[in-house]
């Protein structure tokens, strides 16, 4: 792949440019080549906690400097994208307080949980008190006809050490079983997150790569809509089925090619 033709390299986070709350060796000094080249950066994550601005602190307290508009959740799009497809509507949202607060100021209204025959839309985020009471509201609403939208079917979070909880995904899945229905996705690997990503960009999918650790989300999600890859492969891991323009084990791999 010839690095000389891409004008954007675009970033997963977790697991990616960090683990918790440690950088990955290299990083900082390959993102500072790519400044000093002229390229664009867009961090892009399947977060659903969280919004940029969350995100950006996170990165500046680990050294690493951005702009704004160089971020990038699943969590911010979530309430555009279901103002675009079904217009303002009544959502029964589980997930962080600031997913519920994102979804609000997309102009919609947010349905309680004992109202879920209301809904017109059911979205979910990871939610950390998600429980019984919440998956019949959700399930059943979803029975009935209302639109099903997940930010994102991560089956795990991880966290440091190796240790995990379970995901975003996991609690999608409860719902999907118990509705006979499966959701619209708006994250990684689906194609709407990096079309938006590709859009804030300004160039097409050919010009830019997508760097992420995860074969199936980052890689095969970003060979969908036609990106370049570069594939950050964890310890031990194979690519099997999913080929990556470019496998790396270290980010000292990628300096001196621009
Ligand atoms: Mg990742």
């Amino acid at each position: 792949m010839d690095f000389t033709s891409l004008r954007a390299f675009i970033f997963d986070l977790d697991g990616c440019v960090y683990t918790g709350n440690t950088l990955l060796p290299g990083v900082r000094e390959f993102l500072q080549e790519l400044r000093a080249a002229g390229r664009k950066v867009l961090f892009l994550t399947n977060n659903s906690r969280e919004a940029g601005d969350e995100l950006l602190a996170k990165l500046t307290r680990l050294g690493v400097l951005a702009a704004p508009e160089e971020m990038l959740s699943a969590a911010e799009i979530t309430g555009p994208f279901i103002r675009e497809r079904f217009g303002p509507s009544r959502v029964l949202a589980i997930g962080s307080e600031r997913l519920r607060r994102l979804l609000a100021e997309a102009g919609h209204a947010l349905v309680p949980l004992d109202a879920h025959a209301e809904a017109q839309v059911v979205a979910i985020g990871h939610d950390f008190g998600f429980d019984y009471q919440k998956l019949t509201a959700l399930s059943r609403a979803v029975r009935r006809g209302a639109a099903f939208v997940a930010v994102n079917l991560d089956p795990r979070l991880p966290v440091e050490a190796g240790e995990f909880f379970p995901g975003c995904g996991a609690m999608v899945e409860a719902v999907a079983t118990a509705a006979g229905v499966r959701p619209e996705v708006i994250g990684k690997p689906a194609p709407h997150l990096f079309r938006v990503a590709l859009a804030r960009l300004g160039v097409p999918p050919e010009d830019a790569a997508m760097v992420g650790d995860s074969l199936n989300s980052d890689v095969r999600g970003a060979q969908g809509v036609g990106l370049r890859t570069i594939w950050i492969a964890p310890p031990g891991a194979t690519s099997e089925d999913i080929r990556p323009d470019i496998t790396i084990h270290h980010f000292d791999e990628l300096t001196g090619r621009l």
